[in-house]
């Protein structure tokens, strides 16, 4: 971790109440606001998360956005529209270490207040050693398909009319592989076989990283969990329900199901 930059030219992910500051000015070299602290109070916390355009890039809460030409607070998710995958993730990490950070201000063995690691991503217990990492919670996803057909189910959390692939997160103690049979067997009583791994994905809400897979359909009958899954039938390409959007895996991993046939 470098220490605060107090008066280095750096962009700032400036956070305050889940919204980020942007600059929607068409002709700013970055989404992000290069700032000086001072103009938001020198925050004491905060985080180096990468590097935009050659210069690095820092993550701090704030109390309040300051005032700059062109400034917009903006929701996460609609950074992917604004400004496309890469400064999405750079965003999704730092809010993710922002939110590590706020909730590791005490230690959660003895309950002393924490410091932050200066040689390495870890909020430190003064009192008893207890180091506390950025936590990642994988998840996994499976398209199932039969032939040209597509195992598509819709949780009731989604917008209405949205079906996508069958996603859970992994246990203590199993693998992917166990994970994405037992996901699939519990939430539509449908076994798979033949896994094959596609492309994983951080999914920053709040700390997931998707890893997701194609399988083949090997037994059962679909029969939608009571509680997680709405709904769930066979899709063929020609007849698909409303999809979840770009930004997502699950969409990338249909579209590559639908391109390779
Ligand atoms: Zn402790």
């Amino acid at each position: 971790m470098s220490l605060t930059p107090m008066n280095q030219a750096a962009y700032w992910i400036l956070r305050c109440e889940h919204r980020l500051l942007t600059i929607t000015d068409n002709k700013a070299e970055s989404i992000f606001p290069s700032v000086l602290p001072a103009a938001f109070g020198h925050p004491e916390n905060a985080l180096h998360v990468g590097e935009l355009n050659g210069l690095p890039c820092y993550a701090a809460d704030v109390a309040q956005h300051p005032e700059i030409p062109g400034g917009e607070a903006a929701p996460l998710r609609t950074i992917f529209q604004l400004a496309g995958p890469e400064i999405f993730a750079l965003a999704g990490r730092a809010t993710q270490l922002l939110d590590w950070q706020a909730n590791h201000r005490f230690c959660g063995k003895c309950g002393t207040p924490t410091r932050m690691k200066s040689d390495e991503l870890a909020m430190a217990c003064p009192n008893c050693g207890l180091l506390a990492y950025p936590r990642i919670s994988p998840a996994v996803m499976v398209l199932v398909r039969d032939g040209d057909k597509l195992l598509l189910g819709r949780s009731p959390r989604f917008k209405p009319g949205v079906f996508s692939a069958l996603a859970g997160f992994v246990e203590p103690g199993e693998t992917l592989e166990e994970c994405a049979a037992r996901e699939v067997r519990e939430e539509v009583g449908v076994e798979i076989t033949n896994l094959r791994y596609f492309h994983s994905q951080p999914w920053p809400f709040p700390n997931s990283l998707m890893v997701a897979f194609f399988a083949d359909y090997a037994g059962g009958t679909i029969t939608p969990d009571p509680v997680e899954i709405e709904a769930a039938a066979w899709f063929t390409p020609d007849d698909l329900p409303l999809l979840p959007e770009p930004i997502s895996i699950s969409r990338q991993l249909i579209d590559a199901a639908l391109q390779n046939g």
